[in-house]
Parts: C-alpha cells; structure tokens; sequence
C-alpha cells in the first residue's frame, strides 16, 4: 500500500468517526466476505430499559413487587452491563447489604443477601441454579423483549422485561455492507435477536451464545474460507473480537474492547459504511 493514499484514506476516515488503530485494517476490510455484528449495544443502543415485571411469587409482602425490584438492583450492584444499569435505575437500595458478587459474562450475576444466594439472568443460566423447574405461566413471557430471571436455589422469583431499540442509523449501514454476508450474534435470546435480524434483513444469526459460541461461530466461518469483519462492544466480545480478520469496537464501550480493535467508532454506525467504500477505492488505487 501507498503510505500517501492509506494517510489520507485515514484522515478522511477519523473525521467521519472511525478511527483505524492497526495498519492492516482497512486492507484487510476491503477483502472481507461477511459481516458478524453483536446486538446488544451494536445493531441496539444497548440501553435497555424496563417495561414489565411478572412475579412468579404470591405477594405476601416479602415477595411484593417492590422489594423484589430492590433486589434485582442490589444484585447488579456490581456489574457494568446495561441490563444492570437499567434494572438498578431509580431504584433506593438503602439499607440492603450484598455481598459475594460473582459476574458471569454472557448469563448474569450472582450474590448473597440476608444469608441467601440469588441468581439473575438468562432463564437457561438460572436455571442451572434454581433447583425448581421455570414456572409454566413464565414461559413464552414477552419473548419478543429480553427477559432476566431472578431465583433463589429453591424459587423462581420475578422476569424483568428489557426493551433496547435498534439504533436508527443501523438499517443504512446494512445497505452499506451490500455484498457481504451479513450475522448477527447475541447472547441474548432467539426471540429479540430474530426481532432484530428480520428487522434490518441480516441473513444469518445466532442467539443465547455465550463468549465461547461467538468465537467459535467466527473460527467456523474463518474455516470456510471467509475473511470475517466483526463489529463489537463490551468486555464479552473482545475474545471474538481479537479473532476476527478485522475487528470493529463500537465506541463507548469497555476498555478491552478498545483494545481488541482494528476500527474503533467513535460516530455513527455508518461511518463504518464509509469505512467499506473508502477501503475499497483505497485498494482499487493502490493496484
Ligand atoms: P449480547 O451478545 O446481546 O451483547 P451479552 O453476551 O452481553 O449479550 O449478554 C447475554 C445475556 O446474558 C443477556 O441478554 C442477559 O440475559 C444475560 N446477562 C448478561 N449480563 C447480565 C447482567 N449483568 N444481569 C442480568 N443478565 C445478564
Ligand atoms: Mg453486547
């Protein structure tokens, strides 16, 4: 490559908010054959916000809503996720003590209050914990939302529903990305993530993986012979993010995901549009 052609392709790119931080990347872009985005916090703004509670208990004041709001946020006390920051908004835990916090990347947390130990999270993940089977009248619940369970080790206790809107520059992006392959891939469920990908018309997904399943779902495309893009935030992604041929860490998010990008956006999703034309152009002059 030109050193003169790859300065300026990257000057021009840092104004429209991707900033190139390894030398290959937009090489590298230009040749890639599929897309791979992460949901939550990518394609979505990754703010959820709470829109229902289900009790699975009767309300015999111990168990009442209020109380079992307080704990959900108590027990996100330690946790930077967005679903903790949304569970933990407006809520006064005043006078409630926790303790032990385990964090389980891509499932939930885990931590003791009043001598008991609580779980919350994804269904499959509390269900590991929770000696009692999920109650049948939470089945199905608003599975077009993400749900979170809270659980002792003997008792469903509530579902908190999570709304996250796709961002509104997301549909343009993926016009933008028009000849590649195009994925999604989320450790939340099968309901909201194929809410997103019919959404925007990505081809391929794959929902509640964890860390690992994001990894080798990428090891397996790279495999076949396809040059792999993927587009991440947040701590769970960096594994993933490190393997792909390019990886794209979407501003605003952990520090490690920084870290693992070849692209760091810091604007729109679309500048990473402008990224593909630009590197494609870039490539064509320096044949
Ligand atoms: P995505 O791949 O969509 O960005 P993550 O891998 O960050 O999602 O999380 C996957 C799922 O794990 C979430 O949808 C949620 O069900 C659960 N989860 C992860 N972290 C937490 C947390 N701090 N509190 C509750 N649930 C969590
Ligand atoms: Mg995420």
């Amino acid at each position: 490559a030109t050193p003169a052609a790859l300065t300026a392709a990257t000057g021009r790119l840092a104004q429209a908010g991707l900033l190139v931080t390894r030398g290959h990347a937009l090489e590298t872009l230009a040749s890639a054959t599929d897309v791979v985005f992460d949901k939550t916090g990518t394609l979505t703004h990754g703010r959820p916000t709470l829109q229902a509670v289900k009790l699975l208990v009767a309300d015999t004041g111990a168990g009442d809503e209020t109380a079992l709001r307080a704990l959900a946020a108590l027990l996100e006390a330690a946790s930077e996720h967005p679903i903790a920051h949304a569970l933990r908004e407006g809520i006064d835990t005043t006078g409630l003590v926790a303790s032990d916090y385990t964090n389980y990347p891509g499932g939930g947390v885990e931590a003791s209050m009043g001598g008991q130990r609580y779980r919350l999270g994804r269904a499959d993940f509390v269900a590991t914990f929770c000696s009692a089977p999920l109650p049948e009248e939470a089945q199905g619940w608003r599975d077009k939302d993400t749900v979170v369970w809270l659980a002792s080790a003997t008792q469903w206790l509530a579902g908190f529903a999570l709304g996250d809107a796709i961002r509104p520059e997301a549909a343009a992006l993926l016009a933008q990305c028009e000849g590649l392959t195009t994925h999604v891939l989320s450790g939340d469920a099968l309901g909201p993530t194929q809410a997103v990908a019919q959404t925007l018309g990505i081809a391929q997904l794959k929902a509640a993986a964890l860390p690992a399943d994001k990894l080798s779902y990428v090891q397996a495309l790279q495999a076949q012979g396809r040059r792999v893009i993927m587009v991440g935030d947040g701590v769970n992604d960096a594994p993933v993010l490190a393997a792909a041929n390019v990886s794209v860490a979407v501003g605003g998010g952990a520090e490690a995901a920084q870290a693992a990008g070849d692209l760091v956006l810091v604007g729109k999703l679309t500048a990473l549009g402008e990224g593909l034309q630009v590197a494609r152009q870039t490539r064509r002059i320096i044949r």
